[in-house]
């Protein structure tokens, strides 16, 4: 069988990407989305999987994080530019892609050949996402201008962290 390229999309939800919200990651943020976009547009039917915030009311992370992605509330839908590329949604509750989520065994179904990993922020979710696929064996690339973050220092450290020690193909396209 023919190994597929997947695409992983990070959290880009409108709690996240759009002003006014409460972790709107800012400018920066908003410069993926064409980008995003563009690289959904050429997939060529690749299968895409979105990884999507979705808490409780009271969810503990609250205590470090204002309240964002409550599940059922239109913060923590996709951004609206999306809903054209139609994937499957994975809901998590935590910083991680993969803790009491169904990716591993999504994962094993489709074993695909690489990882598009995109989304915010840079520094939290998508870097936990690349370790947790790099330590299972998954090749990943992480194309910087479809990764963001609210910190642009933490961004760049990320996109180092994830090249030098993860193991991650950092596709910088800028020019
Ligand atoms: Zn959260």
């Amino acid at each position: 069988m023919e190994q597929s390229n997947l695409i992983l999309v990070i959290d880009m939800l409108k709690d996240f990407l759009e002003p006014g919200h409460p972790l709107f990651c800012g400018p920066d943020a908003r410069k993926i989305i064409p980008c995003v976009l563009r690289l959904l547009a050429g997939h060529g039917g690749d299968p895409v999987f979105y990884i999507c915030d979705s808490h409780a009311p009271d969810d503990p992370e609250f205590q470090m994080f204002p309240p964002h992605s409550v599940a059922g509330t239109p913060g923590a839908d996709l951004i609206g530019e999306l809903k054209a590329y139609p994937g499957v949604i994975i809901p998590k509750t935590t910083l991680s892609a993969f803790y009491l989520t169904d990716l591993e065994e999504r994962l094993k179904d489709v074993r695909p050949g690489l990882v598009t990993v995109v989304g915010v922020c840079t520094d939290i979710c998508v870097l936990y996402a690349v370790a947790d696929l790099r330590v299972r064996g998954y090749k990943v690339v992480v194309p910087a201008s479809c990764v963001a973050s609210f910190d642009p220092k933490g961004h760049e450290w990320a996109l180092q962290h994830m090249e030098k020690v993860l193991g991650a193909t950092i596709k910088r396209e800028r020019d």
